[in-house]
């Protein structure tokens, strides 16, 4: 595999670029032929649920995908996204439940009939076809007139920025351009939804941050629906108009990048999106406006109750788990004797350019990670095995159940 020659970036076409990696038909004029849009169709799926045997690999799902709209199934491995949405493709049946395109019933029409285009994590290009093969076999699939496919896939191929690339095989093109190409035959027939299963994970890493952004622009160019799987929180991060936290076969919460880190609904979400901290306490009093907690040994908290979530109400004698990030605690020199602070000892510290990273353990053995903007002086930053102070405002936390 040729894995040095340049890829042009998609739909925005670089003839330099194309110029150096030869074969050039039009590229000159890539982007006139873009085709313009794509009606993208909204998803329902209703109270779906998969099971193989005793293992429900997926349950309860209801989740409605807006038109046009790049929405990630984000979790870890087995935890259902592959099985969701290859149920989306048509390629498993549901065992439960119900799925909508647009106004029609999909849940159980075969899957080349559903107008819905894919891509795979491997490039799944026919090895044996050209690169225009490849792209022009769902049109001939769909009885297309021949006449009108050698258009359609130079513009398919000018999308993804690989007009002139037609006549190679699939083993002449890097990674990248392969998945480019598996692009460009998944939008071919310009479906109204695209479906994408960790289509970058066999990249390296630069190459896949660049195809994250280049797809991402061009499902914004195109209107495309976009239901993309990945385990990888950082591209869901950068791609996703919203995400779908799943675990367990569960969606968790929907929400944008934001509100799944700042208003995390469960402590799976609240741990699994960036880095998150966990401290028990046991509520000790609760009164109309408060709810009061002790940590770390015989610290008592006050947290408003609007901060507390909805329908939680705790109960004097319950175990609730205060969640704060790293970057909302605050680490101060110890004061003596001052019984109202949270006291630890730094176990370990890291520098990391702009944040000084500190692990500090507190009094009742609870390890917390602590990112403290790094000061303008080097005595501003502690030493490993120095008594510390922990502060932060109560409404910097989160409140679950505790385990
Ligand atoms: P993910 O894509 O999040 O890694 P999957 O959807 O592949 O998760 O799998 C979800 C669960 O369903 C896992 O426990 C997996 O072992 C199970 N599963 C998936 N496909 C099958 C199958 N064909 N037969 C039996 N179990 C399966």
């Amino acid at each position: 595999m040729n894995t040095k020659q340049p890829t042009a970036a998609l739909a925005v076409s670089n003839p330099a670029e194309q110029g150096r990696a030869g074969s050039v038909k039009d590229a000159s004029q890539p982007s006139s032929r873009v085709a313009a849009a794509i009606d993208g169709a909204p998803i329902r799926i209703e109270n779906l649920a998969k099971r193989y045997g005793s293992t429900a690999a997926v349950s309860g799902i209801d989740l409605d995908v807006r038109a046009g709209e790049f929405l990630s199934l984000l979790g870890p491995s087995g935890s259902g996204k592959t099985t969701l949405l290859m149920m989306l493709a048509g390629f498993e049946l549901p065992s439960e439940g119900r799925l909508t395109l647009d106004t029609s019933d999909i849940t159980r029409i075969a899957p080349n009939k559903r107008n819905i285009g894919m891509v795979f994590q491997r490039y799944a290009l026919f090895p044996h076809m050209t690169v225009s093969q490849n792209v022009a076999y769902p049109l001939r699939m769909r009885k297309v007139p021949k006449a009108e496919i050698p258009d359609r896939v130079e513009r398919a191929l000018s999308m993804v920025g690989l007009n002139g690339f037609g006549d190679r095989m699939p083993n002449q093109l890097s990674g990248g351009q392969q998945q480019r190409v598996a692009v460009a035959r998944a939008l071919v027939f310009e479906p109204p939804v695209l479906l994408m299963d960790e289509p970058l994970s066999a990249l390296d890493k630069k190459m896949r941050e660049r195809m994250q952004i280049e797809i991402k622009q061009l499902q914004q160019r195109l209107g495309v629906t976009v239901v993309y799987v990945t385990h990888d929180q950082e591209e869901a991060l950068t791609m996703s108009d919203r995400i779908a936290v799943m675990d367990n076969g569960r969606i968790q919460q929907v929400g944008t990048a934001f509100e799944l880190y700042e208003r995390p609904a469960t402590p799976f979400v609240a741990d699994f999106i960036g880095k998150m901290n966990f401290i028990p306490s046991s509520c000790m009093a609760v009164d109309d406006e408060s709810v009061t907690v002790r940590v770390a040994g015989d610290v008592l908290i006050r947290l408003p109750q609007h901060h507390v979530r909805d329908g939680m109400s705790p109960l004097v004698g319950d175990r609730l788990d205060l969640a704060i990030r790293p970057e909302r605690v605050r680490i101060e020199r110890a004061r003596q004797g001052v019984a109202s602070s949270i006291t630890g000892v730094v176990e370990a510290r890291a520098y990391v350019g702009a944040f000084q990273w500190y692990v500090v353990r507190l009094a009742d053995g609870t390890v917390l990670h602590v990112q403290s903007q790094s000061g303008a002086s080097a005595e501003q930053g502690f030493d490993e095995r120095q008594a510390v102070d922990i502060t932060f405002e109560p409404t910097a936390l989160h409140v679950f159940r505790g385990g």
